[in-house]
């Protein structure tokens, strides 16, 4: 039997890297991932948490009541240790409401265009949660730490991937292939933790 699970977000490059990862964790076709793309009249959730962990459960609980569905959710950004981590869940709209990717990427940097080398540490990180239909949830995070760059390298990726450079890299974000960045960032950190989880919680 093949259990269907949402990922509440309507972003599909967050559904084929979490499809991907479930299935080098639980096996091809044992877990069917399904997208908001499938729920038309779905609305729009807003992200009222302080916290990662806030927002991920936030997201995972309306999807759970509103499809009968497992929910998972994310929610990730960069904490940077000069701005007492910040942007934080700010990420997505640190320039504005509609803020873009280059504009808060330049805003960062100029933020703490004066930050001595030392002192430009930083992570990713990721908060994802499983809420069941039954009530019972799980919350787990992954992290990347690294270094805040003072000028754009790279053209992979996307939002803040050009200004970090992870411990232990010598290229940033936006220099590393797809799976390069898998294995080392912070959701794909956290979606194989919870791979784990959904692999107990889901009959299959
Ligand atoms: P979301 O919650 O995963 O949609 O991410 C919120 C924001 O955090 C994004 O708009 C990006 O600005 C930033 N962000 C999250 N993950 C990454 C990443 O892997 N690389 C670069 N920026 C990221």
């Amino acid at each position: 039997m093949t259990a269907r699970l949402l990922l509440a977000t309507a972003n599909k490059k967050k559904l084929v890297e979490l499809q991907r990862i479930l299935d080098l964790a639980l096996g091809t076709g044992g877990i069917e991932l399904v997208g908001l793309g499938e729920f038309p009249d779905y609305p729009d959730v807003p992200e009222t948490g302080l916290t990662f962990g806030e927002n991920a459960l936030i997201k995972a609980r309306e999807g759970a009541s509103r499809t009968g569905l497992p929910t998972v959710a994310d929610d990730s950004g960069l904490a940077v240790d000069a701005l007492n981590g910040m942007p934080g869940v700010f990420s997505a709209r640190w320039s504005g409401a509609h803020g873009e990717d280059q504009a808060n990427l330049d805003l960062v940097l100029a933020q703490i265009g004066d930050v001595p080398d030392e002192h430009r540490g930083g992570s990713f990180v990721c908060a994802a949660a499983l809420v069941l239909p039954n009530g019972r949830e799980h919350l787990v995070e992954g992290k990347q730490p690294g270094r805040i760059l003072r000028s754009r390298r790279g053209t992979g990726g996307f939002g803040y991937d050009p200004i970090f450079l992870g411990d232990g890299q010598n290229r940033t974000n936006a220099e590393l292939s797809p799976a390069e960045k898998d294995a080392i960032s912070h959701r794909g950190k956290a979606f194989r933790e919870l791979s784990k989880v959904i692999a107990k919680e889901l009959p299959r």
